[in-house]
């Protein structure tokens, strides 16, 4: 089960889930600090911001 790293934009928060990739897909993950959706995901081989597609 990979694991994916996310950055919270609001409280900069930093947080991993592990999580299928089906359900990666589906679900949008929550800042589990300030619960804040406004999260980006972080990528462990490349830290820039490539991924753009929403
Ligand atoms: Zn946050």
């Amino acid at each position: 089960m990979p694991v994916y790293e996310y950055h919270c934009d609001k409280c900069n928060n930093k947080f991993e889930r592990k999580c299928t990739v089906e359900e990666h897909g589906e679900k949008r993950p929550r800042c589990p600090k300030c619960d804040s959706l406004k999260v980006t995901q972080q990528f462990s081989s490349f830290f820039a911001k490539t991924a753009s597609k929403s």
